[in-house]
């Protein structure tokens, strides 16, 4: 037998080592695909990051793909069963470094348009893909820059679906409809560093601190909403101390993260920090990093797209959650996208023997063929 059109895309790109933020070729291989298909191929290189903006229509509204060709490193290859980056397939599980996460969204992708194009020649509005090599690294060269260049000519995407692998046990049983927002807090404490024994001549920047980490640590930040978990403060680092038991340590750093709901803003969490920071007397630096916004696609075309996609191919209720890490779809909301996260089962991703099913890489690919004949075909 030989392979479904989805199978031979998805091996094709699993073979090519694209680790992190190498392309391998992927991104020509899916221009190759594109161009006949009526797409205009536009590779967008910035430093060491290959991306691909390609787009079939000149008209609005615009229903993008959007996905990485990167992946993370296989680990060690002695652990893997099958070579990391030979495609296999074994009892209609198809294994290799990238194939859930997301290498089988995106031969779901290609195949989807091809037959939709064939089928629909003259749909509606235009499909883009707007494919990256820098999702798994540091993200700075990658869909960010490609958003620029988009929002530089006013170049506006409607609906965004970007193929992360959203689902728990079946296919389509949870696709992410938004992600919590990302700031990490990088503090030093200061103290006077001195002998345990003549404590009066010290301060121990750990005691001074304790009260404000304690209150930190079991503030209710918010509530939460409908689409969100409550706001979540957690310590990932903490360290002080010369090591010897004799010596009060000069200084204390912490380093913590908050996950955050669209209830908060960086800015006020930054500020409700420092205020409690002050108030408890300490001198001390903290420094910021906003690694996401939070962003949130309530109900709308795209929302209700999926839902009635995927009930129609599988039958089943989606749940739409915001739980999860971050993803590319934080840079591309922004704009004023919809944005939607529905790709294969995520069981194996990041992991030594990463697998897909290749039946729900089919039926992904039929959903994603559904959500654009409901969004660019006009029904009368
Ligand atoms: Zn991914």
């Amino acid at each position: 037998m030989t392979d479904s059109l989805v199978l031979s895309l998805a091996k094709d790109l699993i073979a090519r080592p694209s680790v992190t933020p190498a392309d391998e070729g992927c991104q020509q291989m899916m221009a190759d695909f594109l161009a006949p298909l009526g797409f205009t191929i536009e590779p967008l290189v910035f430093h060491d990051t290959t991306n691909l903006w390609a787009r079939k229509g000149t008209t609005g509204p615009v229903f993008c793909f959007a996905g990485h060709t990167d992946v993370v490193p296989a680990g060690p290859a002695e652990k893997w069963n099958t070579p990391p980056f030979e495609p296999t397939l074994i009892d209609g599980m198809l294994y290799g470094r990238g194939a859930a996460d997301m290498k089988g969204s995106i031969a779901s992708f290609m195949a989807a348009v091809q037959r939709f194009v064939t089928d629909h020649p003259d749909h509606q509005g235009s499909i883009a893909f707007l494919i990256t090599s820098d999702e798994e690294g540091p993200f700075i060269n990658g869909t960010p820059k490609v958003v620029e260049t988009l929002e530089a000519r006013q170049e506006k995407i409607t609906w965004c679906l970007v193929g992360e692998p959203s689902s728990t046990a079946h296919v389509g049983d949870v696709v992410k409809n938004g992600r919590r927002g990302s700031l990490t807090g990088d503090l030093t404490v200061f103290g006077i560093q001195g002998h345990v024994a003549y404590p009066h001549l010290a301060e121990n920047p750990v005691h001074l601190a304790a009260p404000a980490i304690y209150e930190l640590a079991t503030k209710q930040w918010d509530n939460g909403n409908e689409f969100f978990p409550a706001t979540s403060f957690q310590i990932a680092n903490i360290n002080a101390g010369t090591g010897a038991s004799n010596v009060i340590p000069g200084e204390l750093q912490v380093q913590f993260n908050f996950r955050y709901s669209t209830e908060l803003t960086d800015e006020q969490i930054k500020q409700q920090v420092e205020d409690i920071l002050t108030r408890h007397g300490l001198r001390y630096e903290l420094k910021w990093t906003l690694s996401g916004q939070p962003f949130l696609t309530g109900s709308g075309k795209l929302v209700e797209a999926t839902q009635r996609a995927i009930k129609a191919i599988t039958g089943r209720e989606t749940e739409l959650s915001t739980s999860g890490g971050t993803s590319d779809g934080r840079f591309i909301a922004p704009t004023g996208a919809q944005v939607i996260e529905l790709g294969p089962v995520n069981a194996t991703i990041h992991k030594v023997n990463e697998c897909v099913r290749v039946a729900d890489l089919e039926t992904l690919s039929d959903i994603y063929y559904h959500m654009m004949q409901q969004l660019l075909v006009k029904h009368d």
